[in-house]
């Protein structure tokens, strides 16, 4: 028998009447059960909580009939606070941890009819690209089990691309929306800064933080960003700007449309089969009418080191709140003697990334570096936003590869840092800029590996970048593939 798998399909089968939001829960459960002790997507299943709203759902159908996510099920990023879920940040210091609320986010794909069923894995604190930096251990690639998934979101993106749950959210930093979505096949939504809310989201830089949906087409990423965009009063930086019809948006014509390429860029030390298929996404577009325009992004070789520069350094000041006294874990300290608490919760309590990041982090705000290393990252960034302002003075949207590499072998780049932090080339500049990207399915390598194009957008104009993606996706059915086992999906 075979299952919905977009949301629309899940809402279609709901609305007929051919299934219930209950089939749908006990659905994505029964899968979680069989596939979730080999992948290792979720750090926490919510059967019951998701049960029970689920029949809630199916008992009062008047009030849930027309709500946009009705019965469809939902996981979440582990850094995104539920009330009275566990959220760890897959940390040992917050492996206790309970919010008493809920994330802005959250709650709106919950008052749209959404069912969460779990809390999905990441790299600690979303700090990395493969979720191998999880405190409870990594989690594996569905097209291929001895491969990462990505990161950080890799966990929200298995669930996803495995048909554990309909759509995920994630958040995003320096990509870890957009990397998992482009190594596990599915399609990963890193809105405009300001678009969504991060109340509840567990600060990592607050000033490249964003939160965003994971769904298997731009049709379903265009209605969960509907649902969740919006200026939230909990969140000063929040934007006030109206919400556009991102639906509406994807009319499939793109006949005019200017796609910039940095060409510089992405022709270097891009792996062969990536740039085959990136330029083989180009074409498609190009079939359609839009047309391919050279530009250059000329500080965009810079975006790595100032990302880990600003990144580090807003993550060492918002870690600091992790002390052993007001959240999750605490270390056990004879005599006790507060200082030595301090210590050793964090010692104990944080793994070997999130330490090396606050010492760096520390190391660049330090008073007498503070000018060579913080504020010239902060001058740098500036010139990378307005390299990006410029280009779109010519082209509607900018297409690079979202990754450099397909998914490695787990545990190939454990060992050294800075090999992990170049992977995230073309992903880092669009969050220094605060732009809206998205990274859609463009291909498979020979070994059938999933291959991501990624497409950036001016501020606050997802409409466009879905309404090119949505283009590209009715041309081409990478994105109706699934891993093998995984093949008893409907579209
Ligand atoms: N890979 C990047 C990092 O390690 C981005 C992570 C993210 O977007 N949360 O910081």
């Amino acid at each position: 028998m075979s299952h919905p798998r977009t949301i629309h399909a899940v809402r279609g089968a709901i609305r007929s009447g051919e299934q219930s939001a209950v089939d749908v829960c006990e659905h994505a459960l029964g899968r979680i059960a069989a596939h979730d002790p080999a992948l290792h997507a979720f750090n926490t299943v919510t059967s019951e909580r998701a049960l029970d709203r689920a029949r809630a759902i199916d008992r009062d159908k008047a009030r849930w009939k027309d709500a946009p996510l009705s019965g469809v099920p939902v996981a979440i990023k582990d850094v995104l606070c539920t009330r009275g879920v566990r959220t760890t940040a897959s940390s040992r210091i917050l492996d206790t941890f309970v919010p008493p609320f809920d994330a802005t986010s959250v709650r709106r794909l919950e008052e749209a009819g959404a069912v969460i069923v779990g809390k999905t894995n990441c790299d600690e604190f979303a700090m990395g690209s493969s979720t191998e930096n999880s405190a409870f251990g990594p989690t594996r690639n569905p097209w291929a089990t001895d491969r990462i998934p990505g990161g950080s979101s890799g966990g929200s993106a298995v669930a996803v691309a495995a048909g554990l749950s309909t759509f995920a959210l994630g958040s995003d930093t320096g990509g870890s929306i957009r990397q998992p979505a482009a190594l596990c096949g599915i399609v990963g939504l890193k809105p405009t800064y300001g678009r969504v809310s991060r109340y509840g989201l567990l600060a990592f830089g607050s000033s490249l933080d964003h939160v965003g949906p994971l769904t298997h087409t731009v049709a379903d990423a265009a209605l969960v960003l509907s649902v969740i965009a919006g200026v939230d009063p909990a969140d000063a930086t929040s934007s006030p700007e109206p919400v556009a019809a991102y639906g509406a948006a994807l009319t499939g014509d793109v006949r005019g449309a200017r796609i910039g390429v940095p060409a510089r860029l992405v022709d270097e030390g891009v792996d062969p089969e990536i740039s085959k298929a990136f330029r083989a996404a180009l074409e498609v577009l190009g079939a359609r009418g839009a047309s391919i325009v050279d530009i250059a992004l000329p500080n965009a070789g810079a975006a790595i080191p100032v990302y880990y520069l600003v990144a580090t350094a807003e993550a060492s000041s918002n870690l600091a709140r992790y002390d052993g006294v007001r959240y999750g874990f605490r270390a056990k300290v004879e005599p006790q003697d507060l200082l030595t608490m301090y210590t050793r919760t964090r010692a104990e309590g944080f793994g070997p990334e999130v330490k090396r990041r606050i010492m760096l982090g520390t190391y660049v705000l330090r008073a007498g570096y503070y000018d060579a290393y913080y504020l010239k990252a902060q001058q740098v960034r500036t010139l990378i936003r307005r390299d990006y302002e410029q280009a779109f003075e010519r082209v509607d949207a900018v297409a690079m590869p979202t990754t450099p590499t397909p998914a490695f072998k787990i545990g190939e780049r454990v060992e050294d840092p800075l090999q992990m932090y170049l992977g995230d080339v073309f992903t880092v500049s669009a969050n220094l800029a605060g732009l809206p990207a998205i990274s859609i399915p463009c291909g498979f390598t020979a070994g059938g590996l999933p291959i991501g194009l990624q497409l950036t957008g001016p501020m606050f104009d997802e409409a466009s970048i879905l309404r090119v993606a949505d283009a590209h996706e009715r041309d081409t059915d990478w994105w109706k593939r699934t891993p093998r086992e995984f093949e008893d999906l409907r579209i």
